[in-house]
């Protein structure tokens, strides 16, 4: 979280907008929260250089929800296609075998360890929705750009690098982020949604899980996560009014990103980055040890100097550096230093 809007929270905690409460004790219904919710979606759009012809959902039940909520309204007993990139999207063609839709697998990087983006798909011929992870963060790889020639609407979880640089959102219907990751507190999820893909839905999906209900109820069908919303407006503003905007927010994230794959490259070796070049994550930065055999000893020393989180995804063990928007420079230049000191001691 950047330091500035926790500060701000802080601040706000006790009288929110001169109501004499906190926002969490006002009621969803009240005036100046709906105003707050509303300003919210306002922010997120601008950000994104988006218009009319798309509309921001307040969900909960993250990214694993939307798993299964999109086959349901989009796919069941048709075919959807999926691009196997890593763990999360292939917990998403699960869900949708799940559901009852029927996933086809259009490209799979999974024979190689998920260790790159496929750039070539075998489409099915009329599938519903073309699915991807356009940030694969377990593997720390990220999609350059996106397929132009696919014979549906994109679909992506784009929960652990949204907001991290500009999107060209011409081929998508739908979008989904968990708040977590880079945008705010847990226990909301983001949805972009194009209002017209969201007319083509099958019909009798219970309310909670239909995108209707909340385009029609503008997310306040039931109680939203009042608290995770106003959370995130204040990082939309943080980053619309001190970062700039996303393509600033994208410089910062790349020059990180750089930084700290080149003291990788540069080890000879000593530190080994497991995803390939043209696939690698500006987020999420996966490397390994020559010997694993050091890599406790890394993360343990790495934690005595106040370095939390490096240890890699409990499914491929190694290490991960997610350099989140709210992760600065100089955080990384400290981790950067961190590695070379450790290399002159056991190299
Ligand atoms: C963290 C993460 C998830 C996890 O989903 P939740 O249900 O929000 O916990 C899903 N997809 C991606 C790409 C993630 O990074």
């Amino acid at each position: 979280m950047p330091v500035p809007v926790l500060e701000r929270a802080a601040a706000e905690m006790l009288d929110w907008q001169g109501t004499g409460m906190s926002i969490m004790e006002n009621s969803h219904r009240d005036k100046k929260v709906v105003a707050m919710a509303e300003e919210t979606q306002a922010v997120l759009l601008e950000l994104l250089g988006l218009g009319s012809e798309w509309k921001v959902l307040f969900c909960q039940g993250g990214a694993s929800l939307q798993f299964a909520m999109i086959p349901l309204n989009f796919a069941v007993g048709e075919v959807a296609d999926y691009i196997d990139t890593g763990m999360w999207s292939t917990k998403a063609y699960q869900e949708a075998e799940i559901v009852g839709a029927k996933p086809h697998l259009a490209a799979s990087s999974k024979a190689d360890d998920f260790t790159y983006i496929p750039r070539e798909y075998k489409y099915s011929e009329k599938p519903r929705y073309v699915y991807l992870t356009s940030n694969n963060t377990v593997r720390g790889t990220q999609w350059p750009s996106f397929p132009q020639d696919a014979p549906a609407p994109l679909i992506a979880d784009m929960s652990s690098e949204f907001l991290s640089r500009p999107l060209d959102l011409s081929k998508f219907a739908l979008v989904h982020a968990g708040a977590q990751k880079n945008v705010g507190p847990a226990g909301l999820t983001i949805v972009l949604i194009r209002p017209d893909f969201a007319e083509t839905a099958r019909k009798n999906v219970p309310h909670m899980l239909d995108y209707r209900t909340y385009i029609e109820h503008d997310s306040m069908f039931n109680t939203p996560p009042v608290f995770a919303i106003y959370v995130a407006g204040l990082v939309f503003k943080w980053l619309r009014d001190e970062i700039g905007g996303l393509a600033k927010i994208q410089k910062l994230n790349q020059a990180k990103a750089e930084y700290l794959y080149n003291a990788i490259d540069q080890s000879g070796g000593f530190y080994r980055g497991t995803a390939r070049v043209d696939s690698r994550s500006p987020m999420n930065v996966t490397f390994r040890l020559a010997n694993p055999d050091l890599e406790k000893t890394f993360l343990d020393e790495a934690k005595k100097a106040n370095m939390a989180g490096l240890n890699g995804h409990r499914s491929v063990g190694g290490m991960r550096a997610s350099i989140y928007n709210a992760v600065d420079f100089q955080a990384v230049k400290t981790l950067v230093d961190f590695m070379a000191e450790f290399q002159k001691k056991r190299g």
